[in-house]
């Protein structure tokens, strides 16, 4: 049963803030819910005033500007996955929202609420900190952004000023010279992942220029891993090199031990995961792998 809490729901985000301003940690967001909810219902969460963002007008946009791909904290995991603005302009945050949960969860769930959210097992954090995703915000004092790649800090904690809003998140439109890819390993349908992995690579003539790996489940938060990340810039791509490449980001990793599995389990699904996101990047990217 849900504790008793007061509800509102502002048509401003101006009006959200200052409530979330007055009432500090007494209040909190709800987007989707579909964190929020059962938090609440499990006792996990005790708010005095739950303010619920959805009837804010113009928040649902998805649009392109400025190689800037921009989606309004309204925006659904749905609306994601189905956009062709999304598909053509980035193809791996398409594929992300599509298997987010399952359709009750897609339906709901915001890309805006997981990225405040920061579940370590979340996917949308893995992708905007590989993609350095820009992040605003709105608090009662105005606006602020944020870096996507310093943005999570592990364990649901984020860069988010006390009492801010999320209010967009903008993605770089990804087409060659870069390429960009994300996999993921989940025990069974619609549950949360065990383990993931994005890559994103930038190729000149065949070169790999820069190259970002991040993981995600297997750590409190998504974890860059700059050793693989040296050990493929400045070279053209081969088999033995992706191999080489996905086992610094194995064997670079350290996972937590939980009941989705050992150590060294993760460690492995982190190889295949990064050796597939790799082969894929690379490809996206406008390159072959000799
Ligand atoms: C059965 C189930 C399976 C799921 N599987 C996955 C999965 O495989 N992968 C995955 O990534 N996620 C999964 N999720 C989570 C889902 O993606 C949620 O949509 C997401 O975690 C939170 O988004 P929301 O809009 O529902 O946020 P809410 O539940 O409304 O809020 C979550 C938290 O974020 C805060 N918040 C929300 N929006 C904002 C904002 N705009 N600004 C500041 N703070 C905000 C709230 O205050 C709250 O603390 C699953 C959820 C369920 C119930």
């Amino acid at each position: 049963m849900l504790q008793d809490i007061k509800y509102t729901s502002p048509e401003t985000i101006a009006d959200a803030a200052a409530l979330l301003g007055e009432y500090g940690e007494d209040a909190t967001v709800m987007s989707g819910g579909q964190s929020l909810m059962p938090m609440l219902r499990q006792r996990l969460a005790d708010y005095e005033l739950l303010i619920d963002i959805n009837e804010v007008a113009d928040r649902d946009y998805l649009r392109v500007d400025d190689d800037e791909l921009r989606i309004g904290c309204l925006v659904r995991h749905t609306d994601v996955a189905n956009s062709d603005t999304v598909a053509e302009s980035c193809e791996t945050l398409a594929e992300t929202a599509a298997e987010i949960g399952d359709t009750q969860v897609r339906n709901r769930g915001t890309l805006c609420g997981a990225l405040a959210h920061a579940d370590p097992a979340g996917d949308p954090p893995v992708v905007a900190t590989a993609l350095d995703a820009e992040i605003k915000s709105q608090g009662p004092d105005g606006e602020h952004t944020y870096d996507g790649s310093s943005f999570f800090h592990g364990f649901y904690e984020t860069e988010l000023g006390e009492n801010e809003i999320v209010t967009e998140a903008s993605f770089p439109v990804v087409e060659p010279p870069y390429g960009a890819a994300y996999q993921k390993y989940e025990p069974s349908a619609g549950a949360y992942p065990t383990a993931t992995v994005a890559a994103v690579v930038e190729l000149d003539d065949s070169v790999v220029t820069d190259a970002t790996l991040v993981t995600g489940a297997i750590e409190p938060g998504p974890t860059p891993m700059p050793e693989a990340e040296a050990h493929l810039a400045g070279e053209t791509p081969t088999e033995d090199l992706v191999t080489t490449t996905a086992e610094l980001v194995g064997d670079g990793s350290d996972p937590m031990e939980d009941s989705d599995g050992s150590v060294e389990f993760k460690r492995e699904i982190t190889k295949t995961l990064a050796k597939r996101a790799l082969v894929t990047a690379i490809d996206r990217a406008g390159g072959d792998i000799e």
